[in-house]
């Protein structure tokens, strides 16, 4: 099953979904990624299950094998940290990288579609129409704030499932739950059942952080994960209505007024009538799932490629080069036409602005998370 050679981890007596409970889960810092799940039912253990709403539950007690895997996966413990940081020549805040440019998709569908300039399915395109996927673990909107966990294998699919448009004729007032976090990678587990080989995924940094270990410890499913693709990630939302009213009345617009969210400096909502309206993180703070406080990685340090909004005009992607295997398939999706560069919006000056804003963002990260992991347990930066 897990071919778990470290020393360390050896050295470490096994936990057990027990103390994720106790460490994780009580704590009120579960992200809900679903790595943990993803590891027990892929091996078909099938000990645990993600719930709609809350941390995952046992849901056959019996079948725990206290492998302690679930626990050493889990993007909140910080035990194969250190390794990780040394495979991929980590340095704070912003992680390893080779190359940060503002780039674009070439296709004007993409761009149209896309949340910022569209690099994200730019390269899933380019991977995909020359062989190197068979397809990429995405999510696509099924309503307002709304997106579930899909595996794309055609054009259409990755366009499908770009940008952060909320052009539904479903009233928001209806949904009751509002939630920018999808947990993707719950979908890794019926991608086994296909017998697909090679995928790419995208994902926020603690879905990233999991593969990572998953692949570290050498476990399914993370051997059919051949590219990563990360999105910067301040925080993420998730709320009921009393606290959606409690928003529409501070911010002075209704929820389902909102054609578009972009997340840079502060989260940008154009409005149905036109307006464009940038709001601070504070005054969504109530609505932040309490995870996220929890959290220190800002830029995806971990992924072949990150990309964001921060630092790029509209309509262009902040990216971010960090492995050898992301500046192949970079160089490549320029090179074959799928991305662009603008060297006006690629000056050195230009450049230094936007990696001190990366970097701004990921120290403020960093100290919030180490304020609210002082408070609940030995913070391990
Ligand atoms: C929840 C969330 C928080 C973010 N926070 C920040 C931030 O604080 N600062 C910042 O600069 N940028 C942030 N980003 C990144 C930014 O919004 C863009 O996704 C990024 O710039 C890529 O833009 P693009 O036009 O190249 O991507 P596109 O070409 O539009 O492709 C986006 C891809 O992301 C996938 N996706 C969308 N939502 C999710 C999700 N919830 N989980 C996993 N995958 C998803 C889509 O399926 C699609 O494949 C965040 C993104 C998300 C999803
Ligand atoms: S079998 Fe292993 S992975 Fe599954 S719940 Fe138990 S300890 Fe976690
Ligand atoms: S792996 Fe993800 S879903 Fe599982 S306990 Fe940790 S944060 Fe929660
Ligand atoms: S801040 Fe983003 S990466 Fe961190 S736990 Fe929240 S959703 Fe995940």
């Amino acid at each position: 099953m897990a071919d778990i050679v470290h020393s360390k981890v050896l050295e470490t007596p096994p936990k057990s979904f027990e103390d994720l409970i106790i460490e994780v889960h009580e704590k009120g810092i579960c992200g809900q990624c679903g790595g943990c799940v993803n590891f027990c039912s892929a091996s078909e253990i099938m000990a645990i299950k993600m719930q709609d709403d809350g941390p995952p539950v046992y849901v056959n007690k019996d079948n725990c094998l206290h492998c302690g895997i679930c626990y050493l996966i889990c993007p909140q413990i910080h035990i194969l940290d250190n390794e990780l940081r040394y495979r991929f020549n980590w340095k704070p805040p912003i992680g390893n990288w080779t190359k940060v440019v503002s780039a674009q998709a070439r296709s004007e569908q993409i761009q149209e579609e896309a949340t910022d300039g569209g690099v994200v399915t730019g390269i899933l395109l380019y991977l995909l129409e020359n062989n190197l996927i068979d397809g990429a673990l995405v999510c696509k909107k099924i309503g307002p704030f709304q997106r579930e966990s899909f595996f794309a294998k055609t054009r259409q699919d990755l366009i499908e499932a770009a940008g952060s448009k909320f052009d539904f004729s479903a009233s928001t007032e209806k949904l009751g739950k509002y939630s920018t976090f999808t947990p993707t990678i719950s979908g890794l587990k019926s991608l086994l059942d296909l017998d697909r080989t090679n995928i790419a995924v995208v994902g926020v940094p603690c879905q990233i952080h999991s593969i990572r270990k998953m692949q570290q410890l050498k476990i399914l499913p993370a051997h059919i994960i051949k590219y990563t693709l990360g999105l910067f990630c301040y925080e993420n939302f998730s709320f009921y209505d009393p606290v959606r009213v409690r928003l529409e009345n501070k911010l002075g617009f209704s929820f389902s007024d909102i054609l578009k969210m972009n997340i840079k400096e502060n989260i940008l909502f154009k409005l149905r009538d036109g307006r464009t309206l940038a709001v601070p993180f504070a005054s969504l703070k109530e609505g932040m799932r309490t995870a996220c406080s929890a959290c220190d990685d800002f830029s995806n340090v971990y992924s072949d490629i990150s990309f964001g909004g921060l630092g790029s005009e509209q309509g262009h992607t902040s990216t971010l080069i960090r492995t050898r295997i992301g500046e192949n398939v970079y160089e490549q999706a320029v090179k074959k036409g799928y991305i662009q560069e603008d060297a006006s919006l690629n000056t050195s000056i230009k450049k230094s602005e936007m990696l001190a804003k990366i970097i701004s963002f990921s120290k403020m990260k960093m100290k919030r998370a180490k304020k609210r992991f002082n408070s609940i347990t030995k913070f391990r930066l």
